[in-house]
């Protein structure tokens, strides 16, 4: 049920609101999928799904929280150095549904600096926190010519009690051709998250999928 409300909820808001992208564009190429990871850097995490990611020569884009990027500054360093991207994912995974507009927006500020303090380059994905969008936050996009990336296809790695073989079966079961697929950097996902793509990674591959960055995508 989580992993059809995380992946169908996003869907819907990409339909309703013109600014957010959920899936890669039409002229990429069909059987490409892209890979994001919401809520790190995290010590233990970040450099598991790195090593999986290297291993197959897969670029991905890390959403990260500002707070855990500024406490483990390391991390965000070896994702730049093994050539991924960055998103802004707040100061501290604020829920802009139910946190006053000021402080909402003074989340996605703080984080951006951050990351491009870390980065000394422009960070132009943004992802709400839960995929919870305000009008407010669009225009903040459009003002600093961010792009909002949500997602069309998201496992429940951060549930309970999940295991590898249940997150390549949903995967599975979810994604379509240019999928933006959402997975998590955080301590529930730890433990599935790099095991489950260590074995479907080689197996898409050889199934003809190839793996995009989100350079198709316009601002
Ligand atoms: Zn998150």
């Amino acid at each position: 049920m989580r992993a059809f409300l995380g992946t169908y909820f996003a869907r819907a808001m990409c339909r309703l609101a013109p600014h957010p992208i959920g899936r890669l564009p039409k002229s990429t190429k069909e059987r490409v999928l892209h890979l994001s990871f919401d809520d790190g850097p995290t010590d233990d995490g970040t450099p598991l799904l790195l090593e999986v990611l290297a291993r197959h020569d897969v670029p991905a884009t890390f959403f990260l929280i500002g707070n855990n990027a500024s406490t483990h500054p390391r991390r965000v360093r070896e994702i730049l150095q093994a050539g991924h991207a960055l998103g802004n994912h707040s100061w501290s995974h604020v829920d802009a549904w139910s946190t006053p507009l000021r402080q909402t927006i003074r989340e996605f500020s703080r984080c951006q600096q951050t990351l491009e303090e870390l980065s000394s380059n422009p960070v132009r994905w943004v992802r709400p926190p839960y995929g919870h969008i305000t009008r407010p936050v669009v225009r903040w996009c459009k003002r600093h010519q961010r792009q909002m990336v949500l997602w069309d296809t998201m496992p429940p790695d951060f549930a309970d009690g999940m295991t590898p073989t249940d997150i390549v079966r949903s995967f599975r079961r979810r994604m379509r051709t240019r999928s933006i697929v959402c997975l998590h950097d955080n301590p529930r996902s730890k433990s599935v998250t790099p095991a489950a793509l260590s074995q479907l990674i080689p197996q898409l591959i050889d199934e003809g999928w190839t793996f995009a960055d989100l350079s198709a995508v316009g601002s």
